[in-house]
């Protein structure tokens, strides 16, 4: 094992209007790196009254941030953009120790993804335009003469709460369209790795009036739930397990504000006899090696026609032997560590719950070991095959690097299959023939479909699920519809009085 490099501070502290803040009552918590266990940082474990702080502080600036006009908040997202790529290798290397996620994949996904986040809502606002009509026909013409204006307005202080699988995307993702919108917002990311956003916080604090971003950590039992229980954010963003999701819509629904809601997800990656081979074998890496296979939309469930099945297996069983499983900050690393010892070991429960189901295991199944991995908490690239899709290793969520392998014969056959999940976040299709891609993917129940391809996730499309997979989209310029409220003003133009009274 090489030794490992120290690019982050040993302590952060939060940002709360415009300071960098420790808790009110000084407690901290420890982040560590999961590929070796070795200290990373500490940073706050906040307070309710830290939570009440940054809410205030946000509310404070709210008035003022609402009014910033749409050519000055361009700018500022793409300062931002700036900087995010200005610190790029910082920022990836931070990612990759506190997370476990190789270094390739935070330099060519995680962090330019991110800047180009910001740099995406720059632009599209500079779009964004309202609606007019003129509305001449109210009351059999009585109420004629009249103008519509319908315009987007800021909806207030967001509460937002982010998982730790991608810890610097998933707070891109918030923060960007929350500054398009016009909000202000109060964001928690993980306990698990809280370190990026940290240091986000600095680079960006400089560029922000105070109040408009504010960064607290501490965990989700006490922390994030003060956040649920605060009675004065105007809407909840969430991204995470479909578990606590269902915390964030009731906390949402008792206070009858909106929440939109990223969840889990089991998605179907299916492969037809006429793919693209070489796409195809690799297809099934990206869908569930791709960061460790801790992603909500992985493609865990891998469908293979009867026709194709030995010989499709037969390969990925010796590619997946070949994948270089090593410590996060090597170049040369091709899958890291998960994200910690607890994550592990739920995966290593599901290969045995899957074996006592009757699926065998292709290759993998175990931990991964040797060179030092034994000091992290590393996964072997995993298939499970002679899997039924009513076994729970193909219903729960295993989010690590194990797909389950399911053969299919027909299409119908195959979309069912896929349906057959309370489920809907991604999922995919491997075929030459165009008709039979556009007949899968409208057939499947999510939200996103890709064909031919396998987690690609650009800021200029929607992305989010059916089903028990979440409410709303992130991503796109829709989301701004979920950020801000509908204005409507009505103009009567009419000189005289109508005469009714
Ligand atoms: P999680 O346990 O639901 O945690 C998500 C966030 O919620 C974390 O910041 C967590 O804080 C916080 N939290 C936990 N309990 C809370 C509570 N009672 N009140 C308020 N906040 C609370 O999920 P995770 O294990 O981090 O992430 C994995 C899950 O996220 C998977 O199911 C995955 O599919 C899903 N995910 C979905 C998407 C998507 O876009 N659909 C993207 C990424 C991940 P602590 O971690 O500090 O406890
Ligand atoms: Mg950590």
């Amino acid at each position: 094992m090489s030794e490992m490099p120290r690019p982050q501070d040993a302590s952060y502290k939060m940002l709360i209007n415009g300071k960098f803040v420790d808790a009110s009552n000084g407690a901290t918590r420890k982040s560590y790196c999961p590929a070796n266990g070795e200290f990373l940082a500490s940073f706050p474990d906040a307070t309710k009254e830290d939570v009440d702080a940054a809410v205030k502080a946000a509310w404070a600036a709210f008035d003022s941030w609402k009014k910033v006009s749409v050519t000055e908040k361009q700018a500022i997202l793409t300062k931002i953009a700036d900087v995010i790529d200005a610190n790029k290798e910082t920022l990836a290397m931070i990612e990759s120790l506190d997370n476990g996620k190789p270094i390739r994949e935070t330099m060519t996904v995680d962090i330019p993804l991110s800047s180009d986040h910001f740099r995406y809502f720059a632009g599209v606002i500079r779009g964004e335009e309202g609606q007019a009509s003129i509305i001449d026909d109210t009351a059999q013409g009585l109420f004629g003469n009249n103008l519509s204006i319908i315009l987007r307005e800021p909806i207030g202080v967001v509460g937002q709460i982010i998982p730790w699988n991608f810890p610097f995307a998933m707070a891109a993702w918030k923060i960007a369209p929350v500054l398009a919108a016009g909000d202000c917002t109060v964001i928690k990311p993980s306990s698990t790795t809280s370190l990026s956003l940290l240091h986000l916080a600095k680079l960006i604090a400089p560029l922000l009036p105070p109040g408009v971003v504010n960064v607290i950590t501490g965990r989700g039992s006490t922390t994030g739930q003060f956040m649920l229980d605060h009675p004065d954010f105007r809407k909840l963003a969430f991204t995470g397990s479909t578990e606590v999701g269902y915390s964030v819509a009731d906390a949402a629904a008792k206070k009858l504000i909106p929440s939109t809601l990223e969840l889990g997800g089991k998605s179907a990656n299916i492969f037809f006899p006429d793919c693209n081979w070489a796409k195809a074998i690799e297809g099934v890496h990206l869908g569930i090696l791709f960061n460790q296979g801790q992603v909500c939309c992985a493609g865990s469930r891998v469908f293979v026609h009867e026709d194709i099945y030995d010989k499709f297996v037969a390969e990925l069983v010796a590619s997946f032997k070949k994948v270089n499983v090593n410590v996060p900050w090597e170049n040369t690393t091709q899958m890291g560590s998960q994200v910690d010892e607890g994550q592990l070991q739920k995966i290593l429960s599901y290969v045995e719950i899957g074996k006592q189901e009757g699926a065998k295991v292709a290759v993998g199944g175990a931990r991964a070991t040797g060179n030092g991995l034994e000091k992290g908490a590393f996964m072997q690239p995993t298939l499970l095959v002679d899997v039924n899709n009513k076994m729970r290793v193909a219903q729960e969520e295993i989010f690590g690097p194990v797909a389950v392998v399911i053969k299919f014969k027909t299409e119908e056959e195959v979309i069912a299959l896929a349906n057959d999940s309370e489920y809907g976040l991604g999922g995919a299709v491997w075929t030459q023939d165009i008709n039979r891609a556009f007949r899968v993917a409208r057939g499947i129940e999510t939200g996103r479909v890709w064909v031919n391809q396998y987690n690609d996730l650009p800021a200029h499309t929607p992305f989010g699920g059916y089903k028990k997979s979440g409410i709303g989209r992130e991503t796109h310029k829709v989301i701004l519809d979920h950020y801000t409220q509908m204005k409507n003003i009505f103009i009567n133009f009419e000189e005289k009085a109508i005469g009714l009274y």
